[in-house]
């Protein structure tokens, strides 16, 4: 994904120069000459570690990543750029939503999806979730709740839980929950290994479309034959979001 290709570029990396080309965008003098110590995700966004200084960046609905090993013109609609001895790296974002800021230092605390991998922890999760009485999809995406998590992704792992996407979240058994996590770290490994979902104008760093897609069971296959019990795939919505399931065997 993202963040890990962008680990393999710049990762002890010393930024060389920071050029804004965005008024929304602050200018930071505290970046230049740091080397990068990591990169995470967090939630939705980016943090870029320079040993002391965060940077977090976050892409929102339009903008992308890309990496130029040239130090080419840049192209129309570049927010910013930073440039390290090995190349550049560009956001281009049309519509401004991307934002960057520079935090001084880290806060711990949410558990991000790959944390939830390592050591996942389900009693918070399932306390909190005893309480709520909001359908399981539109828990799964409270962002409060798991950080990271997308759409595709959650109509996915419910397929794969066999867990209707309009079921009370407080009727979700232990044992459910336990396929929940199950699916949820089968899903994000393949989904890391095939670098991401590429549909609604996703790509990766390098500009190609992630792989992921083609191995979607449900999204984006209303009409269509359920590969498990051969039932009707469904579309409908939740909480305003394209929502795919099947009707038969989701329950
Ligand atoms: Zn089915």
């Amino acid at each position: 994904t993202l963040c890990r290709q962008l680990k393999q570029v710049i990762l002890g990396d010393q930024v060389r120069a920071v050029t804004i080309y965005d008024t929304k965008i602050a200018y930071f003098p505290a970046m230049i000459g740091r080397h990068i110590k990591d990169v995470r995700r967090r939630g939705k966004g980016l943090e870029i570690d320079l040993s002391g200084p965060v940077v977090h960046l976050h892409l929102r609905m339009s903008g992308r990543l890309f990496w130029q090993p040239d130090f080419g013109l840049p192209p129309t609609h570049t927010r910013f750029t930073i440039d390290f001895a090995q190349g550049r790296l560009l956001c281009i974002d049309p519509r401004r939503f991307a934002t960057l800021d520079l935090r001084h230092e880290y806060e711990a605390g949410k558990s991000s999806i790959p944390n939830l991998l390592a050591g996942i922890d389900l009693d918070p999760i399932c306390l909190q979730a005893q309480r709520r009485r909001l359908p399981i999809k539109a828990f799964l995406l409270d962002q409060q709740v798991l950080p990271g998590m997308g759409n595709i992704y959650a109509c996915e792992i419910l397929f794969e839980s066999s867990i209707n996407p309009w079921r009370p979240t407080c009727d979700v058994t232990p044992e459910e929950w336990q396929k929940i996590i199950t699916a949820t770290a089968d899903i994000l490994k393949i989904a890391v290994t095939c670098r991401g979902t590429s549909i609604s104008d996703w790509r990766d760093l390098f500009g190609q479309k992630g792989e992921y897609q083609h191995r979607l069971k449900v999204y984006g296959h209303a009409g269509e034959t359920c590969p498990r019990c051969h039932g009707q795939i469904e579309r409908q919505k939740l909480s305003g979001r394209g929502t795919y399931y099947c009707p038969s065997c989701q329950t």
